[in-house]
């Protein structure tokens, strides 16, 4: 398999390349130069053992054939997925009248992004070893995201992570679940400053072309194809392990990675109805999916942080699709879009769209209410970010739809504040956050300024070079 930039101006990359380097060299994201088909197999739903390993394996080969062995592969991907506190790894639960809940938060920190970077952190591990090389992880992070890549990475030999958090402003069950993580290769260093501050200084030293190459900088962010790959996953476990003949799911989105994974899933012949794009107050995507246009505005803070977002980067995959796969008109639509902060489609590829995507914004009120009446129904919890998935299901339902699948992207006891004003007590806390309490924390606090962080940084990937 070959890979492709959206932006059709970078060179063609295998797939162990398209890992390491993340974004391409012309700004664009890279994708398979076609969609494999999903084999029988895996259209069965019932590989090798039939557990979800299998099944992972399964679906992935074709998009890295040629960089590993199978049997190589098939460890990898076991290793990957033996943690989660679940044996199905990601269970569904009916709801009741063909609506699921696709609970995607039994990894180690207890959010969906577990399921790509656990796997995804080994899979960076065993192409640095083959090539010899070691790389010093560098991210920022305003709570979850840096949680999900500490533990991706956590004594892989050939990483070191570093990760910024701004001191104070992180909660303490965000800040424990990062500083009590007991690895040597692990670093957290909190900021005096704000999330922004953090951001402002990752970007800096990315952005120092001797540092970066002397320190060896690297990041695995949202827009690395192996975390989309990695996700198509449980759209084919959701379809073959319940029989369910036709589906749609809700997808509370941000970046716009998560329902991407869907859609590739789709490519590759996953037989899907729609897919529902659920967002809070930050609607831009509801607003692109109505209306076929999209004006930037200003972030606003809500009770689901991980889709604050404006620009979700991954939603230049699908517009490279749209536009039959021309990287020049896709370079020319994104790079207006950067200078004008507004994007409209062709109308006709608008109306296209419609037919099976949705776009759907929930507000907070409403995001309140689902957690609050599911609760009252069945008893079950949900966190902010599944309750907007929810809201959007039950919006958009129509009487001739199959089953709607909503994708649980966090364990609701992350998300105590919310879901105690809602049901009036906060979630129950699984074991995995209840004993972060007695576990010694290592953090390094240091001043909002480039040198004395650069310096930290230099001394911990010393360690990698020592
Ligand atoms: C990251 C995240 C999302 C958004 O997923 P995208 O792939 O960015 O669209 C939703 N919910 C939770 C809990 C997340 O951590």
């Amino acid at each position: 398999m070959k890979y492709i930039s959206t932006r059709g101006r970078a060179p063609v990359l295998d797939f162990g390349d398209v890992l390491l380097a993340g974004l391409a060299s012309d700004g664009g994201l890279y994708v398979p130069d076609r969609w494999p088909e999903l084999s029988p197999e895996a259209l069965s739903g019932s590989p090798g053992r039939g557990d979800y390993a299998d099944l992972a394996a399964e679906v992935m080969w074709p998009f890295v054939d040629g960089a590993y062995s199978r049997a190589r592969f098939d460890e990898l991907v076991r290793d990957a997925y033996a943690a989660f506190d679940h044996s199905e790894v990601v269970p569904m639960v009916e709801l009741g009248d063909g609506l699921w809940l696709m609970e995607l938060f039994h990894g180690p920190t207890l959010a969906f992004k577990d399921i790509a970077l656990q796997l995804v952190g080994r899979l960076f591990d065993e192409e640095l070893a083959r090539r010899g090389e070691r790389v010093t992880i560098v991210g920022a992070t305003s709570g979850d995201t840096g949680a999900a890549a500490i533990e991706a990475v956590r004594d892989r030999e050939n990483i070191e992570i570093v990760i910024l958090h701004p001191h104070g402003r992180v909660s303490e069950m965000q800040r424990r679940q990062m500083t009590t993580v007991d690895s040597a290769n692990v670093h957290n260093v909190a900021i005096e400053g704000t999330f922004d501050d953090c951001q402002d200084l990752v970007k800096a030293m990315f952005a120092d072309v001797e540092f970066r190459a002397d320190q060896r900088l690297s990041a695995v962010n949202s827009i690395n194809w192996a975390r989309v790959m990695a996700q198509t996953v449980y759209y084919v476990a959701a379809v073959t392990r319940y029989g369910l003949t036709r589906v749609s799911f809700s997808v509370p989105t941000g970046n716009f990675g998560n329902v991407l994974a869907g859609h590739v899933a789709r490519q590759m012949g996953l037989p899907v109805d729609r897919f529902i794009v659920a967002s809070n107050r930050n609607d831009i995507l509801t607003q692109f999916f109505t209306t076929g246009s999209m004006a930037i505005s200003e972030v606003h803070p809500t009770m689901s942080p991980s889709m604050d977002i404006q620009v979700s980067s991954n939603l230049e995959r699908l517009l490279f699709e749209l536009l039959d796969r021309d990287g020049i008109r896709t370079a020319k639509l994104l790079e207006d879009f950067r200078a004008t902060g507004e994007m409209r489609i062709d109308p006709r590829i608008s109306a296209e769209l419609n037919q099976n995507w949705s776009g759907v914004r929930v507000d907070e009120d409403e995001t309140t209410a689902a957690i609050a009446e599911l609760f009252r129904d069945t008893g079950m919890i949900v966190d902010p970010h599944t309750a907007v998935g929810l809201a959007a299901a039950r919006h958009t339902r129509r009487d001739a739809d199959g089953a709607m699948v909503v994708m649980a992207t966090a364990h609701p006891a992350k998300f105590g504040d919310a879901v105690e004003a809602a049901i009036g007590s906060p979630a129950p806390l699984p074991p995995a956050l209840a004993e972060l309490a007695d576990r010694t924390e290592r953090c390094e606090r240091l001043p909002n300024d480039l040198r004395a962080v650069k310096a930290h940084v230099a001394q911990c990937s010393a360690r990698a070079f020592g």
